[in-house]
């Protein structure tokens, strides 16, 4: 039952009822119904259909928490739309569609992620919450706030509607979820500018805008998508400095946008809808020509979309969720898994306050490692934009950045490992993935930049069936403790090994391919000091390690990059080799 004012004493106020407020006024009741949470949020409804807000396309981690941990997935499916993977057509933009390289999915994956209409979401999210009991006032707008010292309650300003004037609300937890607003981080002066500056221009399209239909029908069509979804896909279209997306949208219309950094394409180019046009016209004309005479629903753009901060959790008894804490790049669709880290984290710190054993040095350890990941995770994207038109990089980089995801990324959400951080903070293997991480995503952005040959194939699947990264994707799906989640990130970490040492040696042989032989008979290659700078090799100790097969991540690598086929049953021996590998695998530290 909705109340019809506002009350002056609540334990929570969650500031903001975009996406990360309604998700977490959700999680809270489900967790704490006890609770009495307020949700300010100022827009009221009814909000318009496409046209509303970015965030559209979702991933495996985020999509989990929405659909499976809040239970909307029945709601999504009926009403959005299954996603069909994320798609990419890296470079030659200047060709038809159909002759540049695409890396995408077959099929339907196993684990569902959806494209969410965030007008129509919102809307009946909204109305699904008011139902349960969940006070939400709509059409309020956030003013100002004290934080209470001391374990003193937080006071927080309220501009009521129609000029009804303010009110003053008294609240234990304060949690920030108000998106660009920075409610908390830019009274607190908490925001860390980073160097990655990026551009975003969108527009919604009326009806459906089918990359499929920019090409003539046949084996395009019928072979690499034979079950006509390529329209589910986040498809990317990427040049030098840029991607373009399109999504569909469940109500029917499709959402465009261009994302650059303006180190190469500043957002002053696509200012506004004519000015984006004539940018696609020359970018990525095979969009812009099939935009002729048509007119956008909607149009926006932001400036400095990537940023970071200094602290998003405190033991003074706030958060900042979602947007309103930390946004890294919108390219992978992680910022809804952003979103069910910070709820996550703060549902769990009001948890434990609210059972009196919440310490300072619990709310550090959240703090910490959400500003390492986010740190971590940036570096996938800061300075890697001219990777974009690189298609056999790309690839390279789509297979390394998907199984760190699967593999490390995606099980601390699914397996709620990020509700006690503590239990792999301190790990060498936490450690040792993110070193890799940042190893491999130098190598990407130096062998970009490296004169070679090397082509990407015409459709690389990505990613391939029966394959490191299908277990990988399979294995987030299953029913498993928090202790055996964490002993498979441990082998995980392992395999990631392999896929550095097998990337590591495909780029040099694609940028100095004189180096191969030698580097192969030294046998023994360290994956923590590859670089494509030789001078370094033996100073950072690439030749200082255990020995190792790769033989069957090679394999697998080798049949991604189309170079050798294997009949079904040679895939399924295949895949069954790299679970004989990871069941036999000892762990040290996760037991
Ligand atoms: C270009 C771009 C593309 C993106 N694409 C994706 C994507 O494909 N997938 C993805 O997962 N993420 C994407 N993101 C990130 C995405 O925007 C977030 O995942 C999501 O929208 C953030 O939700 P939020 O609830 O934190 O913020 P919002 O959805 O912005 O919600 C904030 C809410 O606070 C309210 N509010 C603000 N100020 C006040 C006030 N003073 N008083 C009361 N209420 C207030 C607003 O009205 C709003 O409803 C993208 C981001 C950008 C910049």
């Amino acid at each position: 039952m909705q109340e019809t004012d506002l009350k002056s004493e609540y334990d929570v106020v969650i500031c903001g009822g975009g996406l990360a407020g309604l998700s977490l006024a959700k999680h809270l009741h489900q967790v704490l119904p006890e609770l009495s949470v307020a949700v300010i949020e100022k827009i009221p409804r009814p909000l318009p259909e496409a046209g509303f807000k970015v965030g559209e396309s979702s991933v495996e981690g985020g999509s989990n928490y929405i659909g499976r941990v809040l239970g909307f997935h029945d709601y999504l499916k009926e009403k959005h739309f299954l996603k069909n993977g994320l798609r990419f057509f890296p470079g030659q933009s200047d060709r038809p569609l159909e002759e540049r390289p695409e890396m995408g999915p077959p099929c339907l994956p196993l684990l569902p992620a959806y494209q969410i209409d965030r007008g129509v979401f919102e809307n009946d999210v909204r109305e699904m919450l008011i139902d349960e009991g969940i006070q939400l006032f709509e059409g309020y707008g956030l003013r100002d706030f004290e934080l209470g010292s001391s374990g003193a309650r937080h006071t927080v300003r309220i501009q009521k509607p129609d000029s009804e004037g303010t009110a003053t609300v008294n609240c234990r937890w304060l949690v920030d979820a108000t998106g660009r607003r920075f409610f908390i981080q830019s009274k607190l002066k908490l925001k860390n500018r980073w160097e990655h500056k990026l551009g975003a221009a969108w527009f919604r399209i009326e009806g459906r805008f089918d990359i499929n239909d920019f090409v003539e029908r046949g084996e395009w069509h019928s072979e690499r998508d034979p079950d006509d979804i390529r329209y589910f896909s986040t498809n990317h279209l990427m040049g030098y400095g840029y991607w373009v997306w399109v999504i569909p949208l469940g109500s029917g219309h499709t959402s465009i946008g261009i994302v650059a950094t303006e180190e190469y394409h500043p957002i002053k180019q696509r200012s506004n809808y004519a000015l984006a046009l004539k940018w696609l016209q020359e970018h990525e004309p095979v969009i812009a020509d099939h935009l002729d005479g048509k007119v956008p629903l909607d149009f926006r753009c932001f400036k400095n979309c990537s940023y970071g901060s200094h602290q998003t959790f405190s033991s003074d008894r706030w958060a900042c969720v979602g947007e309103a804490g930390v946004f890294l790049d919108p390219l992978y669709s992680y910022g809804l898994d952003f979103i069910a880290m910070s709820n996550n984290i703060a549902v769990e710190m009001i948890t434990r306050d609210y059972k009196g054993d919440l310490t300072p040095a619990d709310v550090d350890e959240f703090n910490n490692f959400y500003l390492t990941l986010t740190n971590n995770l940036l570096q996938l994207f800061n300075g890697s934009y001219h990777i974009f038109d690189k298609g056999h990089v790309m690839m390279a980089k789509l297979y390394w950045d998907t199984g760190f995801y699967w593999g490390f990324f995606a099980p601390l959400s699914f397996f709620k490992i990020f509700q006690k951080p503590g239990l792999i903070s301190g790990t060498n293997y936490m450690k040792n993935t993110l070193a890799l991480n940042l190893r491999m995503q130098q190598m990407f952005k130096d062998w970009a930049r490296m004169p070679c040959s090397t082509q990407a194939p015409d459709f690389t699947r990505y990613p391939h069936l029966y394959s490191y990264l299908s277990r990988a994707h399979v294995e987030l799906s299953r029913n498993k403790s928090q202790e055996r989640a964490l002993r498979d990130m441990e082998k995980n970490c392992r395999m990631l090994e392999d896929v550095v040492r097998v990337w590591f040696l495909r780029a040099v042989e694609s940028t100095m391919p004189e180096r191969v032989e030698s580097l192969k008979a030294r046998g023994r290659l360290n994956p923590y000091a590859v670089s494509l700078d030789p001078d370094r090799w033996e100073g950072d100790g690439l030749f200082d390690s255990e020995a190792s097969s790769m033989g069957l991540i090679e394999k697998d690598i080798k049949v991604y990059c189309g170079e050798i086929k294997l009949s079904k049953w040679a895939s399924l021996y295949h895949l069954f080799r790299l679970y004989l590998w990871g069941w036999t695998m000892k762990t040290v530290e996760a037991t």
